[in-house]
């Protein structure tokens, strides 16, 4: 299986060669040249296996040049016990006939993001051996708040890779900063970007494309890799919880082989939704994926109208891992869909005018897979307390607005499939605003009002968050990113 870039297909790489670069040289990203396929007798086969087999069969079909056997050894460790500690990694919860959850916030850092960064280290470290590269990986990632420490954690002390994280000052919640600053490990480092993530994103992006800095860095002894979701090694992990949840329904007696099911998923750079589209392109019975987005619905447009437009204003709402403008996944759709010419095309225009207009016939096909919805943030804090008075099951506001949109679906499209709600984080992770929506005092302390108001315990790796050392207070303006990163090498 060899991988191709979404900006000019005559590039041919391994999967470790993708891993490696994270982005390609012309700017595009790596996508897999065929998509395996995965028969309904091989989906019932899998509902026997738990969570590190499954990810190990379903991994290898896209990691040609990895065996079964080292892949079976990672996402062991990956999804061992001590990572997730509940049942299984990837539980699923029933609110009611149809409505279903996938909570996937059960790991270290109480967002999904730790499915493929639990896991990133291992193929980019064995990766590292199989392309023959000698030079230190250093990781550079924008984070809107989730992805950074998640990172962070995965990477921490991991031999020959270093990592730096940049996030938006004033855009991440409270704890989603106090989890990153006070970040353990000898090889990490933090800074905030005066900005928003759009501005981190693109400097970072910046910073990879600088050519001069590269061939330093070379002579350093480093070369530069990514953690973000342009990084196929992040986002093929995700693939694997679309197989289980459906895995998991069908051993519950939920819904019979082969019987479709709608996923909505809460979406910012266009990953997590993108990773389940693959599974249904490989044969998963997927009917519809809802894609719900938040105050900045630059997505909600374009899977209603097929053109893109970030010349918006820029939302910061309460569901900040989803305020993105430009979500760079979506190119991966887009080559899918229409080959790397016109991809690159759309790109270029993305970048002069800010928009493009995919026409009709591509629209068509996206129309068919996908349906949109967004919400602001006054409907996301009634569907949290709507949902926590209706069931007792407290959800962040990420969730929420998903939540919020595959009711606004069911209303608009007269469609009851059974479907699943796609939870990305752990409610506590965004305590205060969880706390406001709920009409409870969050007071001082929000994890311990929110525990209390709901009799639910504060998970974990979130206690005790304030009493630990701050590591990392700097900022930094835009134009000095890259002196940031070169200061941190040295
Ligand atoms: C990152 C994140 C999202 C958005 O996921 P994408 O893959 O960027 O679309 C949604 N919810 C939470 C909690 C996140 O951390």
């Amino acid at each position: 299986m060899y991988y191709r870039s979404t900006r000019d297909s005559s590039r041919r790489v391994t999967a470790a060669q993708a891993i490696v670069s994270g982005l390609a040289p012309d700017g595009g990203l790596f996508v897999p040249e065929e998509l395996p396929s995965i028969s309904l007798r091989e989906i019932e086969a899998m509902a026997e296996l738990d969570y590190p087999k499954l990810a190990a069969e379903v991994l290898a079909r896209y990691l040609g040049d990895y065996s079964v056997g080292e892949l079976l050894g990672f996402t062991e460790k990956a999804y061992s016990k001590a990572k997730f500690p509940a049942e299984t990694p990837a539980p699923v919860v029933e609110l009611d006939k149809g409505r279903y959850l996938l909570e996937l916030f059960r790991g270290p850092t109480c967002a999904f993001k730790d499915f493929a960064l639990q896991m990133l280290p291992f193929l980019l470290t064995s990766a590292l051996k199989k392309t023959g590269e000698t030079r230190e990986a250093v990781i550079l990632t924008a984070t809107s708040g989730d992805t950074g420490k998640a990172a962070l954690e995965g990477f921490a002390d991991v031999p020959g890779t270093r990592i730096f994280v940049f996030y938006p000052s004033g855009g991440v919640s409270a704890i989603q900063r106090l989890q990153m600053v006070t970040q353990r490990g000898d090889n990490v480092g933090v800074c905030a970007v005066k900005g928003n993530f759009d501005d981190a994103q693109t400097g970072v992006k910046q910073i990879f494309g600088d050519a001069e800095f590269a061939e330093e860095l070379s002579r350093r002894g480093f070369f530069l890799s990514s953690a973000n979701s342009i990084n196929w090694g992040r986002l093929l992990p995700q693939i694997v919880y679309y197989f289980s949840a459906y895995c998991d329904y069908v051993n519950a007696g939920k819904i019979a082989a082969g019987e479709e099911i709608v996923f909505c998923v809460p979406t910012g750079n266009f990953g997590n939704i993108l990773a389940g589209w693959f599974a249904g392109r490989m044969g998963l019975p997927v009917k519809r994926f809802v894609c719900a987005s938040n105050a900045n619905d630059v997505l909600t447009e374009f899977i209603r109208t097929g053109v893109y437009n970030k010349n918006r204003p820029f939302h910061l709402t309460i569901s900040p891992s989803m305020d993105i403008l430009v979500s760079s996944n979506l190119e991966r759709l887009l080559y899918m869909l229409c080959g790397d010419q016109q991809t690159k095309a759309f790109m270029a225009q993305l970048s002069a005018e800010g928009r493009y207009d995919v026409g009709e016939a591509v629209h068509a096909g996206i129309a068919k897979r996908f349906y949109a919805a967004c919400c602001d943030d006054d409907a996301t804090r009634a569907r949290i307390d709507r949902v926590w008075k209706q069931y007792g099951y407290l959800i962040d506001t990420h969730t929420a607005v998903a939540a919020e949109a595959i009711e606004q679906y069911r209303v608009q499209t007269g469609d009851d499939t059974p479907a699943v709600v796609v939870s990305t984080a752990s409610p506590f992770k965004f305590a205060a605003d969880v706390c406001a929506a709920l009409g409870a005092e969050a007071g001082e302390d929000p994890l311990a009002s929110l525990s209390a108001f709901c009799g639910i315990q504060t998970p974990a790796p979130l206690s005790g968050l304030d009493s630990r050392p701050v590591r990392f207070d700097g900022v930094t303006d835009k134009a000095d990113m890259l002196a940031t990163v070169d200061a941190f090498l040295r």
